[in-house]
């Protein structure tokens, strides 16, 4: 790997932070807080929250094993996807390489940023080609995108070829796993001691129901860590969001719960849709969501709206020509998709 301060963007690497009240005094004992502007009525909300998010990431580390020094945890994993691209790459200079397709996220941050993205196809089998990326890659290259379980096509890449972008690779390599908790793989935070180049992305917005508070986490060297903790906003997550996640983290068995429901949901699911005689195929899935190779998936598509019903069309992306990518919802909401997918094609 090369060094940190190779990688970093120049400005980055020189940046001295804003540093904010609760930053410069963290002490324990205090109890007259007269520091930073607040209101005194209002407790709690009259508070500026933890920069540092420290109790959250305590539990964190309970439930996920890595410790604070290893986390970070933005307003989403969109947060942190956007800090790789303004710590590490120059825009205009500067390029990263991803599988594709993929999540629409890391290109769309590589184009806000000015950053050149760099697609390498996955094969028929949505596989990933550790050579392929590294061939893409060059000196200018500091990040390769890897998602696993992959968006939109849902299965897992393999674990060797991912290893092997890792260890060869001398820039830095995101594992976003968004659905590691659906998948039987072990999930790669935990060979981040071995690697220092590895990000690894995990979020709430999935398995652990909680979209709608926004927290994602990026587990990387203590290194990287810092130069992101330099470089977010101050107070990027909000009071309400940090005491939520807590909550939520708490109830690992309710979780546990859900997703051997949704896996059971489907396996039933996929191969109910595969007997449909609009269905050409459906792909190999690790992950709560599968990908649909269809006759039409445009008329499909159109004909579930037109019901009430909304699923991704992805018949615009790469490899995915014709290919609807569903997820798996209630036993209810599964069932009303596959009653309406059974009327497809007959007079109303
Ligand atoms: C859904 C998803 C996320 C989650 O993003 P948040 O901003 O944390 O909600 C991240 N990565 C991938 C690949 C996803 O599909």
């Amino acid at each position: 790997m090369k060094s940190l301060k190779e990688l970093t963007r120049p400005n980055i690497h020189d940046l001295a932070p804003y540093s904010c009240a609760r930053n410069e005094f963290s002490g324990k004992d205090a109890s007259v807080f007269l520091d930073a502007n607040e209101n005194p009525f209002n407790t709690p909300l009259n508070r500026y929250p933890d920069p540092l998010q420290l109790k959250l990431k305590e539990k964190i580390e309970q439930v996920k094993g890595i410790p604070a020094a290893y986390t970070f945890v933005g307003n989403g994993s969109d947060e942190a996807i956007d800090l790789l691209y303004r710590c590490f790459c120059r825009p205009r200079k500067d390029n990263v390489v991803a599988i594709e397709p993929t999540y629409g996220m890391y290109r769309v941050c590589a184009d806000i940023n000015d950053v050149e993205y760099r697609p390498v196809l996955l094969d028929e089998h949505f596989q990933m080609s550790a050579d392929a990326l590294l061939s893409a890659s060059d000196q200018n290259t500091k990040v390769i995108w890897i998602c696993s379980p992959n968006n939109p096509t849902g299965n897992d890449m393999q674990r060797e070829e991912v290893l092997k972008v890792i260890d060869i690779f001398e820039g830095l390599v995101v594992v976003d796993e968004a659905y590691s908790d659906f998948s039987q793989l072990r999930p790669l935070r935990f060979e981040l001691p071995r690697h220092p180049n590895l990000v690894v992305l995990n979020t709430l917005s999935k398995a652990w129901g909680a979209a709608a508070i926004r927290l994602g986490m990026a587990f990387a060297s203590p290194d990287i860590i810092a130069i992101f903790n330099k470089v977010k906003y101050p107070y990027n997550v909000n009071l309400l969001t940090q005491e939520k996640a807590i909550s939520v983290l708490s109830d690992r068995f309710e979780v546990d719960r859900w997703v051997q429901f949704i896996l059971q949901e489907r396996d039933r699911m996929v191969e109910a849709f595969r007997q449909l005689p609009v269905c050409k195929q459906v792909y190999p899935t690790n992950a709560n969501f599968f990908l649909a190779h269809v006759s039409d998936a445009q008329s499909i598509y159109e004909y579930l709206v037109e019901r009430g019903i909304i699923v991704r069309n992805r018949t615009r992306v790469q490899l995915c020509h014709n290919c609807l990518r569903i997820t798996i919802g209630t036993r209810a909401e599964n069932a009303e998709l596959m009653g309406a997918m059974r009327l497809y094609g007959h007079k109303e």
